[in-house]
């Protein structure tokens, strides 16, 4: 079960060209016409018809989609439910881009003052819903508190050895999706969900591993500090965009400083910001198995991987110049050599070899 087999392993990569491909033609639908209804110009009013298109032919490549995952991971969810979620997630960016567009209009109508003022007014706001419990409440809806007994016994253990306090647990409901995850929500308060489909298919151990790593992730309260830099850059780079200068006197300025914010926040979130959750990852990683025993951890990644069909040398993101699980298993069975005090018994792998 640990590891996949060559064939699988090929089976897993070709499952995952198929739905980038897939993701990348939706994304364009998405975007495209908008920027060609603009470019043509379209009356603004008739972009309701140019979303409506977009909107079917998104619901049909979704369940192109749908009928690729029953077959190759093999998904129970009924396929109305999948279509209608899959075609949200992007006509929610169809709906959304010329809303945004009109706002953008209406902002460069502004003056330069009234416009610096109503960025950073947008910057409050987002700060307070960053700072708010409201994703979490989201989640929590489409959730069910967590009622094993014995994890929720080794979870108040965790919690007491981390130091964090209370933390939510909960269930989320995605086994007909075959979703295998857990993440940690919240930036003041700290939530934990695992989805079914994972709390399944682990042993005890690898769950209570997996949910170490997690609350290893709020003690070192990793979201509070990601959503906080990425807010910042976003302040400093939309200010340097919007900064007032007098065109006519400093010409050049005018140029370079919109400029150099811009390529500040591409830069900062293809970059600096996956280099900062990697680092926060590999942290959580080793934090968690300071108190678990960490081959527990590193098996839960393995079977992570295999059940969401995500080769163990790819990312979860698909950037293929970086090799998540197998490095981040590597570098907990190595830490876990380290500091095996004796009580701790390595289970996996027995020749103490990484795995290949
Ligand atoms: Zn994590």
């Amino acid at each position: 079960m640990l590891k996949a087999t060559p064939e699988a392993e090929q089976k897993m990569r070709d499952y995952l060209r198929q739905i980038s491909a897939i993701n990348t033609l939706s994304s364009l639908i998405a975007f495209l016409p908008t920027i060609f209804a603009i470019y043509t110009g379209v009356p603004f009013h008739y972009f309701f018809v140019v979303v409506a298109a977009q909107i079917l032919v998104l619901a049909g490549i979704s369940y192109y989609k749908y009928e690729v995952e029953r077959k190759t991971r093999k998904i129970e969810v009924n396929p109305g439910r999948y279509v209608l979620e899959n075609t949200m997630s992007y006509a929610i960016f169809s709906v959304s881009f010329p809303l945004l567009l009109y706002l953008f209009i209406l902002f460069y109508s502004l003056s330069s003052l009234q416009r610096v003022l109503a960025i950073n007014l947008l910057f409050v706001l987002s700060l307070i819903f960053i700072l708010s419990n409201l994703p979490a409440s989201r989640l929590k809806r489409s959730s069910k508190p967590l009622e094993d007994n014995y994890l929720i016994g080794k979870a108040d253990e965790l919690s007491e050895k981390l130091g964090t306090g209370k933390l939510g647990l909960f269930v989320m409901n995605l086994g007909r999706f075959k979703i295998a995850n857990a993440g940690q929500v919240g930036t003041r308060k700290y939530s934990v969900f695992i989805t079914d489909y994972l709390l399944e298919n682990l042993s005890p151990e690898e769950n209570v591993a997996v949910i170490a790593h997690e609350f290893a992730h709020a003690k070192q309260k990793h979201v509070l500090k990601t959503a906080t830099i990425a807010w910042a850059i976003t302040v400093i780079s939309g200010n340097l965009m919007v900064y007032p200068i007098d065109v006519g006197t400093y010409p050049l300025l005018a140029l370079i400083l919109p400029g150099a914010g811009f390529i500040f926040l591409m830069l900062s979130f293809i970059l600096i910001i996956p280099a900062i959750q990697r680092r926060f990852e590999s942290q959580a990683d080793l934090i968690a198995s300071s108190v678990v025993n960490g081959m527990d951890l590193a098996n839960a990644l393995q079977k992570i991987s295999r059940l969401n069909f995500t080769p163990a040398e790819i990312s979860r993101h698909w950037s293929l110049d970086h090799p998540p699980t197998r490095e981040r298993v590597k570098k907990i069975i190595s830490y876990t050599h380290k500091h095996d005090s004796g009580n701790q018994k390595a289970t996996y792998p027995a020749s103490g070899k990484v795995p290949k």
